[in-house]
């Protein structure tokens, strides 16, 4: 790859390359952009097939976190960690401490958190060696985990389609289709369970399935046909580019609305839904509730301030469908002008010496 020519193209400010020869931690770091403050962004471990897939990812992954940071309103820039290696494998005490020392020594311009591979107890050996973390356990200053709010995010972006194809946003008897059961699909199929709705999931793990399918009482379904249900939305809560030329045809939902990042695999698929008579809710509107909960910890945690902020994602995402279909627009269009509106705008004020 290209880096720098990438770096142009996405917008990028900086990119860390880390080595650390003692525990052979290979990481790096991306910031997108600090326009509107320190850069915010987990911390995700892959055993990549190749590095230009990790770089790949963890370029495409902060620009996304500047995009989200920017449309929940919070003063934050995007950025974002991936570690090269295998969770089941490689990981050690070295190893998180070793990616802690290296966060530190950017002195707060990027604070980091779990992701996909990572957990609350890797941050806790970070932790000594770093204070740039977030989304710690409230024992240690943090507000611990974030699956539920991402959740409720999603199903407040759920309830703001309803609303906008049906002029109704009650999920009861709505069939709701959930790819993953993971820390953010887990808190959705409960979360729509309890809203009335008719829950089918699916997670490559079958225990994972059988585990929740007994505990909620959910409609159990394999990974590839959970994209071919029936359903009013499909909830895509696993990884990204759920949404691409194998998959964009065969949706049998009216709404699209879930947590995965960079569900479209290009914006392209965004206008393909939307000609299928799909409703596509952007993701990084939609999972943002668990970015604003762990930016309230910047302020001093408080939970109520936080549910009023992830509620308010119903809000917004009405506007942008409004806004997207009286300009003829793609939703993610309409989200992305947003952002770079709040983007130039703040970038203009700090003009103002104070
Ligand atoms: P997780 O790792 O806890 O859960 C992901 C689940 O998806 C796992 O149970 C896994 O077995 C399953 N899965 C993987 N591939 C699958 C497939 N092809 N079909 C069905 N199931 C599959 O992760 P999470 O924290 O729940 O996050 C889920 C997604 O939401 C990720 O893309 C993550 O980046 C995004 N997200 C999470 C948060 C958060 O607060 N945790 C916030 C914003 C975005």
């Amino acid at each position: 790859m290209d880096i720098f020519k990438e770096m142009e193209r996405r917008g990028h400010e900086q990119v860390i390359f880390n080595y650390d020869k003692a525990t052979g931690l290979k990481a790096i770091i991306a910031i997108h952009d600090t326009t509107l403050g320190p850069a915010l962004g987990g911390t995700r471990m892959l055993p990549y097939a190749a590095e230009d897939a990790a770089l790949e990812d963890v370029l495409r992954l902060s620009e996304g976190m500047t995009y989200k940071a920017a449309a929940a309103g919070l003063d934050f820039g995007g950025g974002k960690t991936v570690i090269l290696g295998d969770p089941a494998q490689d990981k050690s005490e070295g190893l998180f401490r070793a990616l802690g020392r290296f966060v530190e020594t950017l002195n707060g311009r990027y604070s980091t958190g779990e992701d996909v591979g990572t957990s609350e107890e890797d941050f806790l050996i970070a932790l000594r060696e770093t204070r740039h973390l977030v989304g710690l356990p409230p024992a240690y200053g943090g507000s611990g985990d974030t699956g539920d709010m991402t959740a409720l995010g999603v199903i407040n972006a759920m309830k703001a389609a309803l609303m906008h194809k049906n002029g109704s946003s009650s999920l009861t008897g709505r069939r709701v289709a959930i790819q993953g059961l993971g820390k953010v699909g887990f808190h959705v199929a409960k979360r729509a369970v309890e809203e009335g709705a008719h829950v089918v999931a699916a997670d490559i793990n079958p225990h994972t399935v059988g585990r929740v399918a007994s505990e909620l009482g959910i409609e159990p379904t394999d990974p590839w046909a959970v994209l071919e249900t029936r359903c009013d939305i499909f909830s895509p809560c696993a990884l990204g580019n759920v949404i691409n030329e194998d998959t964009a045809e065969r949706l049998n939902c009216q709404i699209v609305a879930g947590s995965a990042n960079n569900q479209l695999k290009d914006n392209s698929f965004g206008e393909a839904l939307s000609q299928r008579g799909i409703l596509y809710a952007p993701d990084f509107i939609c999972n943002a509730g668990g970015l604003i909960q762990v930016a309230d910890e910047v302020r001093g945690y408080h939970p109520d301030r936080v549910r009023h902020q992830v509620e308010a994602i119903y809000d917004l995402l009405l506007a942008i469908f409004r806004e997207a279909d009286a300009k003829g627009l793609s939703t993610t269009a309409v989200a992305m002008g947003r952002v770079e509106q709040r983007l130039s705008q703040v970038h203009a004020i700090h003009r103002i010496r104070t």
